[in-house]
């Protein structure tokens, strides 16, 4: 089954469980518009072609809102099945925004900062009648970040002849970016984790958490966590997993993956590892998918898609997920997981700090004033708990679980903006 066919299964689902008529599922259920071309660039090396999408799923309650993505495998059904899902989160975290996503297909780390300055620049030249303040407003995703944004702010507004800092969110301080933009991502997932566990009542400090994927939210999640006293046991990336059972610091991680490039690079040079220190430390440098493995009572999937699987997820011991990535689990696998009484926190609700400070973002560039650090983590909270809570208590009381819950609010959400609308007459 392909991404968009999962997503449209939790809407299905989800619309069905609402009593919505054939037109209103049909609805809910297609892409408002889906833009492709092909960017043609000069590079240093010459010139080259990239394939590059996006698409525009729904804008019944606000502007379309979605990152975008540079990744060698994105390819169409992933990018409408984002879009989707970004058009849920906005309606479960309470945003007025729509769903949008966007995709370049390239292997960013192959190209120098300068090309992907241009490639940048061509994709917003290529779509720029589609995006807008107004209109749609994208953001950093995989492998893309705040210079990126930059580029392709800086690109839209010569295009358009006037300042314009709303049409794209993450962008750095200096043009209009938000404090706490970096870290919301991560800073959502603590706030709706630590909600979970008081109801569980347990206490947070000495769970153990393993965290697949060490890139700007799994890093950044990893760092929190073990300052608020859970004891970080393994991340892993593509290149391997570190493991500790008495815990790693994140802090010196991240420094090591920041300057070497990957996270078992604390021990181990090209292939050589340092066993004497990695005994010292009471830790182990395995293979990327030993992560599954590791004894953990919280395992945070934080890179790509679909790696929660019927097979991978017999290898796991813990009892939460918190999906920082996008799209994680595999239908199969999330029934299976709510069989076996796993809490999954699912992404809609779990990554929705980064669009909720998008969105804060995005309210500042309109007003022209500026909130402070504490202003933007304050309301943060408050939109992960409100929304959190509302999703727990939907699945409490109709038994289901906290995704079928989450879409289920979503759903209800678009719909209700989509008959005002008059879109199903
Ligand atoms: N790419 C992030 C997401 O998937 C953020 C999107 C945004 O800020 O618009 O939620």
């Amino acid at each position: 089954m392909n991404p968009f066919e999962q997503i449209r299964q939790h809407i299905t689902s989800a619309a069905k469980s609402l009593s919505l008529s054939e037109a209103e599922q049909a609805a809910l259920l297609s892409a408002n518009e889906t833009h492709r071309a092909s960017l043609s660039v000069v590079l240093e090396n010459g010139p080259q072609n990239f394939e590059a999408f996006r698409v525009q799923f729904n804008n019944a309650r606000g502007p379309y809102k979605g990152g975008i993505r540079f990744h060698p495998a994105a390819d169409l059904h992933e990018v409408q099945a984002l879009a989707a899902a970004m058009a849920i989160k906005c309606a479960v975290i309470d945003v007025p925004l729509g769903g949008a996503k966007g995709g370049v297909v390239i292997d960013p780390k192959q190209y120098s900062a300068k090309d992907l300055e241009v490639i940048a620049r061509a994709y917003v030249k290529e779509f720029v009648p589609h995006l807008g303040v107004d209109k749609d407003i994208p953001a950093p995703d995989v492998y893309t970040n705040a210079t990126i944004m930059s580029w392709m702010l800086d690109e839209y507004e010569s295009l358009v002849g006037h300042k314009e800092p709303g049409m794209i969110t993450g962008k750095p301080l200096a043009l209009g970016g938000s404090y706490g933009r970096d870290s919301a991502t991560a800073q959502g997932g603590v706030h709706v984790l630590l909600q979970l566990l008081a109801l569980k009542q347990k206490h947070h400090e000495r769970q153990r958490v393993a965290i697949q994927g060490f890139g700007n939210a799994g890093a950044t999640l990893a760092k929190l966590l073990y300052d608020a006293g859970f004891i970080i046991v393994a991340v892993s990336d593509s290149q391997g997993t570190l493991y500790a059972k008495g815990g790693l610091d994140p802090h010196i991680i991240d420094a090591v993956k920041t300057d070497k490039g990957s996270v078992s690079s604390l021990y181990c040079t090209a292939g050589v590892c340092d066993t004497e220190q990695m005994q010292k430390d009471g830790a182990v440098a395995l293979s990327p998918d030993d992560i599954f493995s590791v004894e953990a009572d919280i395992f945070v999937p934080a890179a790509l898609d679909n790696v929660l699987t019927p097979e991978t997820i017999q290898k796991l011991q813990a009892g939460v997920i918190l999906e920082l990535a996008n799209n994680p689990t595999t239908p199969e696998a999330d029934k299976q997981l709510f069989e076996q009484g796993v809490t999954v926190i699912p992404d809609v609700l779990a990554n929705a700090g980064g669009v909720t400070v998008s969105y804060f973002e995005w309210v500042q560039n309109r007003q022209q004033l500026y909130w402070t650090k504490e202003e933007v983590a304050m309301r943060l909270q408050e939109k992960m708990e409100t929304a959190f809570a509302a999703v727990h208590q939907k699945a409490l009381e109709k038994d289901i679980s906290l995704r079928e819950a989450a879409y289920q609010i979503g759903v209800e959400r678009i719909t209700a903006a989509m008959r005002y609308r008059g879109t199903f007459m």
